[in-house]
């Protein structure tokens, strides 16, 4: 057994015993991990607050070698990302920005450059005005995507290597845009205009704070998201679930009124 101490967000938890509660979290030094803090349901549990969905603590574990659940000894919040918990419509972008971690990142393996970045969205999510959400998950999808090895290709066509400079196709199996020529040579392309494919290039090479400094939602973030979920989508498995995204889409449009 071995004793670590690290930075973790919280990305799912669920109640076990009768007051027990097994955390699943993304650390700086460990990568995804579970635990479980005993006695961590009870109301004045010594572990606070700092375990609810999305807050970001310092936390003590027990590491058993060989096995997937391990012992919680301390947890202190250092940030609650409060304006998430207090709106349906942040947890929900929020929930996609975790499940994304959940889905693409092995058990265990250590990725600090994403948990900066989580740990960015979360504060930038919890900030912003609702406006901006769509445009600051797109800039952290994209980024993800880059540090996980799954990167769309979007300056040349993934086929024949052509500049792409106009409207054009986004190939969800071929890991990038097309150009016209090559359209047909991808099944599952979908079409991208030239001021979405922009967007796109600005969310990989800027900040999420100037992205949601000069963007806000509009025809263009949302063709952007769009195309971003299904290739999201197609790189988990062809046609999985991803619950996160489903509620989001099915909640979104209602969200501005
Ligand atoms: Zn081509």
């Amino acid at each position: 057994m071995s004793i670590h101490r690290t930075h973790a967000i919280v990305l799912r938890t669920r109640k076990v015993r009768e007051s027990s509660k097994i955390v699943v979290f993304f650390t700086n030094k460990c990568g995804k991990i579970s635990a479980i803090a005993k006695g961590g349901f009870k109301p004045k549990s010594k572990f606070g607050s700092s375990l609810e969905l999305f807050t970001r603590s310092s936390i003590i574990f027990y590491k058993k070698e060989n096995r997937d659940l391990h012992t919680l000894s301390h947890s202190e919040t250092l940030e609650a990302y409060q304006g998430i918990k207090d709106d349906v419509f942040k947890l929900a972008y929020a929930s996609v920005a975790g499940e994304m971690v959940e889905r693409l990142l092995p058990a265990e393996e250590p990725n600090e450059a994403l948990f900066g970045l989580l740990a960015s969205v979360l504060s930038e999510i919890s900030l912003a005005e609702r406006s901006k959400l769509e445009v600051i998950l797109s800039s952290y999808e994209l980024k993800t995507l880059y540090l996980v090895g799954y990167g769309p290709e979007l300056a040349e066509c993934v086929r024949c290597g052509k500049k792409v400079e106009e409207d054009a196709w986004f190939g969800l199996l071929s890991g990038g845009v097309l150009c016209a020529d090559c359209r047909n040579k991808d099944l599952n392309a979908l079409s991208i205009s030239k001021e979405a494919l922009d967007l796109l290039r600005d969310c990989r090479r800027e900040s999420i704070k100037k992205i949601r400094k000069t963007y806000s939602s509009d025809r263009v973030s949302r063709e952007a998201a769009d195309i971003l979920n299904a290739f999201f989508r197609a790189q988990i498995s062809e046609g999985a679930k991803v619950r996160s995204l489903d509620f989001l889409e099915r909640i979104r449009d209602t969200s501005f009124g």
